[in-house]
């Protein structure tokens, strides 16, 4: 959109607010005083980011944010915790400012139901919200490994009390123990993160627990991303690296990983099992790429399955990484998109996102991946731009430094 076009938008947007008749937003607004209701069910970085720009865009949409927590632990830094570099109230968020400056009624409970001809949820507290738009962005689930119990068998794959529990299992280890993780076969949340969590912890292990050992189960046949990077720290960290390694299931008393090319046992031992869209995408009939992601309209996040319901983040089917940099990029897209829909326009028709990963490699080091993602008409899909994709040639520790950088402006634009 143009600068010219969305100072022409929101004006005339701000009209429509003040105005007493309906006009600006022909076939949602039924009555006079009645105002466009957007609902986002997740407030993670795309959930978040969506409903504050929603309301940073258009004071003329009322938007209302539920997320059954009130403190939002980012996975993203998470493996920092790991090793001390970092604790989790570095890394925590409310959702005070999104209520309080952009004015998002902030609502702190689970949706159980869709509703889609009616176009309501249902909470589990018993409330029911009616929505003209609504944005889903619950992130991901995690399927089923026979014998995993993850009270016992942390994944770590969302922040919060599963990254405590890790922290403390290798915290406890003895030295010249074996830490066992097992990597999904892709796509994933974060496909660098858990080449990322092998670097930093057998740092960390080389440092504080001597003569440990770490191997890496990787269902993959090779390492996803970075190989270069990974796999030199790998060497240099004594990592035995495992791939074709898919993970049949789990022993979690003896902390034994049964595995295609194998059993592991460990002193710790770390899962991240295969993972799906959140919940609600799939018992709401919404995921209809294989049966595990959303399939949606680049251009809106509108769902291919229903209307007026847009999924965004992790759950989303588009072929994008499944990460925070660019679930926040989608989430922008998406806000525009509703806003555009809300006053009878159509989406922008050629969107640009991008993705960023900076991953620690020691305590004092980190690489970094980018690359940014457009929409192809023909295909009608996001696609890879070649030329932008960039990695680090290796880590440094001014990439260190500079992913805080990143990471402030990330949270802040997310949360703040
Ligand atoms: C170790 C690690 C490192 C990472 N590093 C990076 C990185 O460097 N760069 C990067 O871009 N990404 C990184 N990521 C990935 C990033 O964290 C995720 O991609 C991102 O969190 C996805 O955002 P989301 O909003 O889709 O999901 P989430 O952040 O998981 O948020 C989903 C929210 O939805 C809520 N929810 C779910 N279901 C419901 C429901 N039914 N009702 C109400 N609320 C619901 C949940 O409570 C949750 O708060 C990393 C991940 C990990 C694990």
């Amino acid at each position: 959109m143009s600068s010219l076009n969305r100072r022409q938008f929101l004006q005339s947007l701000g009209l429509a607010s003040a105005a007493t008749a309906a006009i600006a937003f022909p076939g949602i607004i039924t009555a006079a005083t009645t105002r466009p209701h957007v609902v986002v069910i997740g407030g993670g970085f795309a959930g978040a980011t969506a409903a504050k720009y929603l309301r940073y865009w258009s004071s003329a949409v009322d938007v209302t944010l539920v997320e059954p927590n009130a403190t939002y632990y980012s996975p993203i830094l998470s493996n920092l915790v790991l090793n001390n570099q970092r604790n989790l109230g570095q890394i925590s968020f409310n959702y005070n400012t999104l209520a309080s400056k952009y004015g998002i009624k902030v609502v702190n409970d689970w949706v159980d139901a869709i509703n889609a001809p009616n176009q309501t949820i249902n909470l589990r507290g018993g409330t029911t919200l009616a929505y003209d738009r609504l944005i889903i962005a619950p992130g991901i689930q995690f399927m089923d490994v026979p014998g995993l119990d993850s009270n016992k068998v942390p994944h770590a794959w969302k922040a919060g009390a599963q990254t405590t529990l890790l922290q403390q299992q290798l915290a406890a280890m003895p030295a010249g123990g074996t830490f066992v993780m097992t990597i999904p076969a892709a796509p994933y949340r974060c496909p660098p993160g858990p080449y990322e969590r092998a670097c930093v912890v057998a740092d960390w292990l080389r440092t504080n627990k001597p003569g440990s050992k770490v191997v890496v189960l990787d269902a993959n046949a090779s390492i996803i991303v970075e190989p270069a990077i990974f796999g030199a720290a790998f060497t240099e960290y004594g990592v035995q690296y495992v791939p074709n390694a898919a993970l049949q299931g789990v022993d979690s008393d003896a902390k034994i990983a049964h595995s295609s090319a194998g059993d592991f046992k460990a002193d710790v031992l770390n899962v991240i099992p295969p993972q799906s869209a959140g919940s609600i995408v799939l018992q709401s009939g919404l995921a209809n790429v294989g049966g595990r992601w959303a399939g949606v309209n680049p251009l809106s996040y509108e769902s291919t399955a229903v209307p007026n319901i847009h999924i965004i983040g992790d759950s989303q089917g588009t072929g994008q990484p499944k990460a925070g940099h660019i679930a926040n990029a989608e989430a922008k897209v998406c806000a525009d998109a509703i806003l555009r829909l809300l006053s009878g326009g159509q989406p922008y028709a050629a969107p640009v996102t991008n993705s960023a990963c900076y991953s620690p490699i020691s305590a004092t080091t980190a690489s970094w991946l980018t690359a940014v993602y457009a929409y192809d008409q023909a295909s009608g899909a996001m696609k890879l731009v070649p030329e932008s994709f960039g990695a680090a040639a290796a880590p440094s520790a001014k990439y260190y430094s500079r992913m805080f950088d990143w990471t402030t402006n990330l949270f802040n634009d997310t949360f703040a």
